[in-house]
C-alpha cells in the first residue's frame, strides 16, 4: 500500500486498534482488513450461503488501492466495541425542556463515536416568550445553542475524534436576527457551524424588496415583520466578516427530497453536505478520483471501466454498512433503515484535473465534472437496483418518489459529496471536490526542522520540463501560488491553479456542476481573497440560489482565526 508520511501519522493518532498503553498494535492493511471483514458480513442477512471471504477481498482490495474509502467512523469503529459507523445524524430539538436536553444528551453519544450532529433551532418558542408551567420567561435557540456548544466541549477529551455541530434557524423565525449574529464573536459557539434556513417565500421578497412575515414556532402566529433585503444583507454582511452564517435552500432541500412523504428535513450534518430528516443517519464514503485514470494515445484519461466497478463495489459496501452499524439510539436505528439512506461522493477531483490538464477554473473542467459525476450517479443507481432485487427496495419506498416513477431501488439516496478532510489525507488525495490550497507548503518536522512538501505531481512534471529545483520549491511554498513566479511555464501555471487563483464565480460554477448530478448536497467553500467586498459575496449567494445549488459556505481570507471544521486542517 502506497501511504503517505501524513497518512501513517493521521491513522497512528486515531484509527489504528491500541492496547490499553496506548500503543499501536494493528498495521494499516489489518485496519482495512478488519473494515472489510466486518461489513461484507451482511451479505449473509440475505443470502446463507453468501461468498463473505470474495466481498471482503473485493471490499479490501478497493480500500488498499486507495480507490475508495469510507467515512471515519466507518474505519474506526468496524469491527470493534464501538461499532458505531456514521459521520452524519440530524436530531430534533423539540420545544421543551425534556426535548431539549435529550437532544443533547443523545448528541453526546453520537460525538462520542465519532459522528456528527445537525440540529435545527427552529422548533424552540423565541426569547421571552412565557413558559407555562413556570410562569418564566423562555430564554430562546441561540441561547440554548450555547448549552448544546458546552456538552460538546466537554465530551471532545474522551471521543474519538472532536464532535461537530450544525445548527440551523429558519428565517422566519422571531430570534432569526439574533441568530444571524451568534457567531460574530469567533470564540462563542465553536463547536459550531451555523446555517440560515431559507424558504423560497424569502428569497421571492428578497428579490422583489418586500416584507417577509416572522412565525412563532409555538403559537403559528405572526409575530411581525421583517424586509428581507435588510436580512438578507446582514447574513451576507456577517458571512463576509467571519465566514458565518451559511445558508441552505430548505424548501429546494424538501422539493428534491425522494421521501418528502415520509417527513420535512430540517437540518443538515455539521458541514452540510448531507440533508437528514430528524433521527436519520448516513453514512458516506468516496471515490479517489486519483486513481480512475489510464494512459491513452493522448496522455491520461478518465478509465470509466474502473470507475464503474468501483462504484458498484462502493454501494454494496455502503449498503451494508447499514445493516452492520450499532447505532446510539433505537428511533436512529429505525429511521435510518426505513430510508437506507447513503452518500457516495468524490475525493481527488483537483488531482485528477492535474493529470488531465485541464485548469480547474474552466468550462471544461465544469463539463468534466458534470460528466463524471452523472455517470457516478447512474452507475450508484444501478447497484441500488439491483441490489433491491436481492435485498429488497428500502421499506419508506411505497411513500417515495422512486415509487411514482417506479423505479425499485435500495437506497433513498445515494450521492454526496463529502468533505473528505481526513480520509483524503488517508488516501493521499486532494479533498473532495476543492481545489488545491497550495502546490507546495512548508511542513515542520522534529528537530525544528522546515521540510518543503510539493503536490507529487506537480514535483514529477517540474523534474521531467527541468525546471525543478528546491529554492523554486520553497519559493512557491512562501508565494502561495505560482501564477507569479517567472521560472514556470505559462502551460504549467494555467493548470496548477490554487484556491486563491480560482475566482468565487468559478467555485460556485463547481459547486453546481456536482450538485446536478448528487442526490443530498456538496461540500463546498467558495474562497474569498482578503480584499473582496460585501457585494461579491451578495452576488455569489444569490448565484448559488440560481444556479441549484442547496446551500453555500463562503470564506474570506483572514477572516476568522479558527474554524470548526476546515479542510485542510482539521483534528
Ligand atoms: N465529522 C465530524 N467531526 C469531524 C469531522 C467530520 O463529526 O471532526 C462529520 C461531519 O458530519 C461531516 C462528516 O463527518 O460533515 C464528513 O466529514 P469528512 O468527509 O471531512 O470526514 P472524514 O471521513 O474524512 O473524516
Amino acid at each position: 500500500m502506497e501511504l503517505t508520511n501524513n497518512a501513517l501519522t493521521v491513522l497512528e493518532r486515531r484509527y489504528l486498534a491500541k492496547d490499553e498503553n496506548g500503543n499501536v498494535i494493528e498495521k494499516p492493511s489489518e485496519m482495512f482488513e478488519r473494515v472489510a471483514n466486518y461489513v461484507a458480513q451482511a451479505d449473509k442477512i440475505y443470502d446463507e450461503k453468501a461468498d463473505i471471504n470474495k466481498t471482503s477481498k473485493i471490499f479490501y482490495d478497493v480500500m488498499t488501492n486507495l480507490e475508495f474509502i469510507p467515512n471515519s467512523p466507518t474505519l474506526m469503529n468496524a469491527g470493534r466495541e464501538l461499532g458505531q459507523l456514521s459521520a452524519c445524524f440530524v436530531l430534533p430539538v423539540e420545544d421543551s425542556m425534556e426535548g431539549i436536553f435529550d437532544a443533547i444528551k443523545n448528541s453526546a453519544l453520537i460525538h462520542k463515536s465519532g459522528g456528527g450532529t445537525g440540529f435545527s433551532f427552529s422548533r424552540l418558542r423565541p426569547k421571552g416568550s412565557t413558559v407555562k408551567s413556570t410562569g418564566g420567561v423562555a430564554s430562546g435557540p441561540v441561547s440554548f445553542m450555547k448549552v448544546f456548544n458546552s456538552a460538546t466541549e466537554a465530551v471532545k477529551q474522551g471521543g474519538t475524534r472532536r464532535g461537530a455541530n450544525m445548527g440551523i434557524l429558519r428565517i422566519d423565525h422571531p430570534d432569526i436576527m439574533e441568530f444571524i449574529s451568534c457567531k460574530e464573536d469567533t470564540n462563542e459557539i465553536t463547536n459550531f457551524n451555523i446555517s440560515v434556513g431559507i424558504t423560497e417565500d424569502f428569497m421571492e421578497a428578497v428579490e422583489k424588496g418586500k416584507n417577509y412575515d416572522l412565525i412563532d414556532p409555538h403559537t403559528n402566529k405572526v409575530t411581525g415583520s421583517l424586509n428581507a433585503k435588510k436580512v438578507f444583507k446582514h447574513i451576507v454582511e456577517k458571512a463576509w466578516s467571519t465566514g458565518e452564517p451559511g445558508i441552505v435552500f430548505l424548501d429546494r432541500i424538501n422539493k428534491t427530497s425522494t421521501i418528502r412523504k415520509i417527513g420535512e428535513i430540517e437540518s443538515t450534518n455539521p458541514c452540510g453536505e448531507q440533508p437528514l430528516l430528524p433521527f436519520e443517519s448516513c453514512n458516506l464514503g468516496s471515490i479517489n478520483l486519483a486513481k480512475m485514470i489510464k494512459k491513452g494515445p493522448k496522455g491520461y484519461e478518465v478509465d470509466y471501466n474502473r470507475l464503474q466497478e468501483v462504484v458498484y463495489t462502493s454501494v454494496h459496501f455502503l449498503d451494508n454498512v447499514i445493516d452492520m452499524n450499532k447505532y446510539p439510539l433505537k428511533e436512529i436505528d429505525e429511521m435510518t433503515k426505513k430510508t437506507r439512506k447513503i452518500g457516495l461522493g468524490v475525493m481527488g477531483f483537483a488531482d485528477l484535473l492535474f493529470y488531465l490538464e485541464i485548469p480547474y477554473n474552466s468550462q471544461e473542467a465544469v463539463d468534466l465534472a458534470e460528466e463524471i459525476m452523472g455517470f457516478i450517479d447512474k452507475k450508484s443507481k444501478e447497484k441500488s437496483i439491483e441490489l433491491a432485487e436481492k435485498r429488497g427496495v428500502f421499506p419508506a419506498y411505497e411513500f417515495s418518489s422512486f415509487k411514482e416513477s417506479g423505479t425499485e431501488i435500495r437506497n433513498s439516496t445515494t450521492t454526496t459529496i463529502a468533505p473528505t478532510g481526513t480520509i483524503s489525507i488517508i488516501a493521499g488525495a486532494s479533498s473532495g471536490i476543492e481545489p488545491l490550497f497550495a502546490i507546495s507548503f512548508m511542513r515542520n518536522v522534529m528537530d525544528n526542522d522546515r521540510l518543503v512538501e510539493v503536490h507529487p505531481y506537480f514535483e514529477k512534471l517540474a523534474k521531467e520540463r527541468g525546471f525543478y529545483s528546491e529554492e523554486l520549491m520553497e519559493k512557491i511554498a512562501e508565494e502561495g501560488s505560482i501564477s507569479n513566479i517567472e521560472e514556470i511555464p505559462e502551460d504549467i501555471k494555467k493548470i496548477f491553479v490554487t484556491a486563491h487563483d480560482i475566482s468565487p464565480f468559478w467555485h460556485i460554477k463547481m459547486q453546481a456542476a456536482f450538485q446536478k448530478h448528487v442526490d443530498n448536497a456538496v461540500s463546498k467553500t467558495v474562497n474569498f481573497s482578503n480584499d473582496a467586498t460585501k457585494e461579491e459575496v451578495e452576488e455569489v449567494y444569490m448565484l448559488a440560489y440560481k444556479l441549484g445549488c442547496k446551500g453555500v459556505t463562503i470564506y474570506r481570507d483572514g477572516s476568522r482565526e479558527n474554524q470548526v471544521l476546515s479542510t485542510a486542517k482539521k483534528e
